[in-house]
């Protein structure tokens, strides 16, 4: 039987990024494969994301998880160069922007507060601010708004993705293009992969790493995970008045907007009803932009009423059902087994820390680095919550 110290089920961002952190750390010199069922990369959120980093979350972890991804972003040309080919992932820094209306504005305060202690770039606007510095925007019904000045912004996705995964090959990190059907379990240990063909390759240690797929993934080891897959949807337009620097805008009510390339890109999430599990629906609801995106943002931005919509395409978040952050490491019961799942639509900016945090589990058995073990899985069956509050 093939044997290979660490399996990783999925070779997208997270998969990769984890791939790379275990061949470039000179303290292992294990073997890695990583399994992948698509390697056309055409339906993981990897390749479908609005691929946007910012400092503006509610929870210490997850900020400094960004503060460490946008360190990374900004040196990934030397950090991932395979033989003088220094990826460019074209970074715009060009800044979120929340805003609040009275009834947001205590905790948007609170959050920039953490925000700053923790070393983020992030200004608070009163209205008066918010209209001269963004010329173009309705701050009528605004209390306040937050803008990153630095270190927040878009980027390729998929170019980081196949950056990492380019890199992680080139240290001698193997990928098979293979389904896994079932994670083998033997006395507490997860001792290896069956494949969909019946092939089981042992593994020491084996990573779920399979985005969408991770909740059945984990089933088939005897962990029940509570991850929802969700559409989100991501429609583009061409505006015909011009609007200098908009930043990654998000509306009191959700919806987003951000530049793109020549144009720019939107989308927002429903919730309750509106928003059930999907799964194999990749359909994209024009409806939605009519009834919800055109109207908040047209009203939010003037401008945006003169519009040409584009193209739309659909993917999906992983939802932590449990507090909207990911599950990352293993449970007591199958030590070996490390999960990393339910990113809940901001895996992409995490790649960087949460790869380098699941190689550290791997090599040490401990965070090394930054400490991610508040978003230890454990805290579902301890009812312990990490809850995000700023989900875009
Ligand atoms: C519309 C949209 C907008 C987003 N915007 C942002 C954003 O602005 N910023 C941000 O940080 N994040 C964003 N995200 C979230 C981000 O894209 C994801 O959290 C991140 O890409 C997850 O990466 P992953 O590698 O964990 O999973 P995925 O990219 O889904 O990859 C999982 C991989 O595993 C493979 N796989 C699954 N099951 C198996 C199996 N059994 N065997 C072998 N292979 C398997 C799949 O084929 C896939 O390639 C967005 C996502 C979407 C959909």
């Amino acid at each position: 039987m093939t044997h290979y110290d660490v399996v990783i089920v999925g070779g997208a961002v997270t998969g990769s990024s984890a791939a790379y952190h275990l061949a470039s750390n000179p303290d292992f010199s294990g073997k890695v494969l990583v399994l992948e069922k698509d390697p056309s990369y055409r339906k993981c959120a990897s390749a479908l994301s609005a691929a946007s980093i910012r400092q503006q979350f509610s929870t210490a972890v997850n900020i400094k998880i960004s503060l460490y991804g946008i360190e990374f972003i900004r040196n990934i040309g030397d950090l991932l160069e395979v033989d003088g080919d220094k990826p460019d992932i074209g970074f715009h820094e060009d800044g979120y922007l929340f805003l609040a209306t009275d009834a947001g504005r205590e905790t948007l305060s609170e959050n920039h507060k953490l925000q700053v202690e923790l070393g983020a770039d992030i200004a608070f606007l009163e209205p008066d601010a918010l209209a001269t510095t963004f010329p173009w925007l309705s701050v009528d019904d605004l209390s306040a708004g937050c803008f990153g000045r630095t270190g927040e912004g878009w980027f390729d996705g998929y170019g980081m993705m196949q950056a990492f995964r380019k890199k992680a090959r080139s240290l001698g990190v193997e990928y098979r293009s293979a389904r896994a059907a079932s994670i083998e379990v033997e006395k507490g240990k997860a001792t290896g992969v069956r494949l969909e063909d019946g092939e089981v390759i042992a593994a020491g240690t084996i990573i779920n790493a399979s985005g969408a797929d991770g909740r059945k993934l984990a089933a088939t080891a005897g962990i029940d995970i509570p991850i929802e897959v969700k559409k989100r949807m991501i429609f583009t337009f061409k505006s015909e008045d011009r609007i200098e620097r908009c930043p990654l805008l998000i509306d009191p009510n959700g919806t987003y907007v951000r530049g793109d390339s020549d144009g720019f890109i939107c989308g927002w999430a429903p919730s309750g009803e509106d928003d059930p599990e999907v799964e194999e629906d990749f359909d994209v609801d024009w409806n939605l932009f009519e009834d919800h995106i055109w109207p908040t943002i047209a009203t939010r931005v003037p401008a945006f009423e003169r519009i040409k919509p584009g193209a739309a395409w659909a993917g999906y978040y992983d939802m932590c059902g449990h507090d909207d952050n990911v599950l990352l490491g293993a449970m007591p019961e199958l030590p070996n087994f490390l999960l990393a799942n339910g990113f809940s639509g901001h895996g992409l900016q995490q790649a960087p820390a949460v790869g380098r945090g699941l190689s550290e589990l791997v090599i040490y058995d401990e965070y090394r680095s930054l400490d991610l073990s508040d978003l230890s899985p454990v805290r579902v069956r301890d009812g312990r919550q990490v809850r995000e509050k700023n989900i875009v």
